[in-house]
């Protein structure tokens, strides 16, 4: 095992501060870093050493011998142990969970995330296959808390064996019921779930308390369920690792991974690269970011994906359709500079806003979408031979209503990703957006 790197910025919030030095010897558990502000406690998911401590990140060098002891935190009220053991949204928000739960609902939901919207990422739906129990004890740890009356497991029809294990473990839990999603991407996203599962549409400003509802993800309520019943820190991580890869390109599931392991590690585990590649990314195709082997896993890291190289578009004029749902605009200028392609022209899916100057985009309404062929219109004015989108499923359709007769050649920024693990190319939608419903939710 190499050295653990636990940076200290990993949720929504300022970076923790250390509360420990090199030379330190630390458990399973130990507290390594506190929150200054918004933030969580951040914990040792190693026995060893502290080896360096870093201005964003503590180093600590494991021992051979790694017992299954942890240090527990202390007993509390059910909220106070999930904000002492650092629980932090684990779908890839990073907002903490105990702030969250923290919500004071009027007879309000949890709207238990299921989606799993990225695709080749599978750990989510392993877990339910996996640990239902578990999962439906933390949804009510989180009930309580909140105080929500009824919960929702919003979960793609598609994912029909982690669906009945769910309908065999919730049959005689009266509050609880199942919302059965669409295969289209984006359902993950927080105001999607309330949408499908309440139908509220909230304005992008809006948290889903204004729907009286809490939304957590799948992994994150069984790090509540740890929490209380065991007293455990959050140190661990589910994921998936997946691409080119020795072996071939099925996904690896590994469950409970070191926080601070690096991706190089990860990748190792999953039988190594295989060959020439195009880049690693951290997250899924749509929203994850480049990484590099030494990049440390996070509470938040749910993929590590390996893929094939990028097509060469030989310094031909690009524009590039930026969408909430999709990459940044400068993660959209890497691609096409990995691709070789000169930007042109830049232009934002109308519905992706700014809520903030410099905030991330949030869509207006995700996945249904406005219509693209104004932007295309654009792309040509500029003289851009090549396009390459970020859109959803929804949008990608509407895009390819108008630039193919536009002459315009179209890239989907998920392209080498989809091509990687041999998913069809985010082009035409030709799955329907309306589910057929359980009669009574179960
Ligand atoms: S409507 Fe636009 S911003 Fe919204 S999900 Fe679709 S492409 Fe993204």
């Amino acid at each position: 095992m190499g050295n653990i790197q636990l940076l200290l910025r990993q949720h929504v919030g300022a970076p923790c501060e250390p509360v420990v030095k090199a030379g330190d010897v630390v458990k399973k558990g130990t507290l390594v870093a506190k929150p200054t502000g918004l933030g969580a406690n951040i914990f040792s998911s190693v026995y060893g050493v502290v080896e360096e401590v870093k201005e964003d990140r503590i180093v600590i060098r494991p021992d051979e011998e790694q017992p299954d002891e942890y240090e527990k935190i202390s007993e509390g009220t059910p909220l106070e142990m999930v904000k002492e053991a650092g629980v932090v949204g684990m779908g890839g928000a990073g907002f903490p969970t105990g702030i969250k739960l923290d919500a004071h609902l009027d007879h309000g939901y949890i709207l238990i995330n299921a989606a799993e919207c990225e695709p080749g990422l599978y750990h989510n739906i392993r877990q339910i296959e996996a640990e239902s129990d578990k999962i439906v004890r933390g949804v009510k740890y989180c009930m309580d808390i909140a105080g929500a009356d009824k919960a929702i497991f919003a979960i793609k029809k598609k994912n029909e064996k982690a669906v009945e294990t769910l309908r065999t473990a919730i049959k005689d839990e009266e509050a609880m019921t199942i919302h059965l999603l669409p295969d289209i991407y984006p359902m993950g996203e927080e105001r999607a779930v309330v949408r499908e599962c309440l139908g509220i549409e909230l304005e992008t400003t809006q948290l889903p308390s204004a729907a009286n509802a809490v939304v957590v993800n799948v992994e994150t309520i069984s790090r509540v369920a740890e929490a209380i019943e065991e007293r455990k820190p959050c140190f661990v991580k589910n994921m998936t690792v997946i691409g080119k890869l020795n072996g071939g390109n099925e996904p690896h599931v590994f469950m409970n991974v070191p926080v601070g392991t690096s991706v190089g590690e990860m990748i190792e585990r999953a039988g190594g690269i295989d060959g020439v590649y195009g880049e690693i990314i951290m997250g899924g195709p749509f929203t994850g970011n480049p990484t590099d082997l030494d990049a440390p896993v996070t509470k938040t890291t749910g993929g590590i994906i390996v893929t094939i190289d990028f097509p060469n578009l030989h310094g031909a004029k690009v524009g590039l359709l930026v969408c909430a749902c999709g990459g940044s605009e400068a993660r959209m200028r890497d691609i096409c500079e990995k691709m070789n392609g000169v930007v042109a022209s830049v232009a934002r899916c109308k519905q992706a806003v700014e809520n903030k100057p410099g905030a991330p985009l949030k869509c207006e309404r995700p996945g249904n979408c406005p219509g693209q062929a104004k932007n295309n219109i654009q792309f040509k004015k500029d003289g851009c031979e090549y396009i390459i989108i970020g859109n959803c499923s929804d949008c990608s359709n509407t895009v390819m209503g108008s630039a193919p007769k536009m002459k315009l050649k179209v890239f989907h920024q998920t392209d080498h990703v989809m091509r990687t693990i041999g998913h069809p190319l985010y082009r035409y939608l030709r799955v329907s957006k309306h589910v057929e419903q359980f009669p009574d939710g179960k």
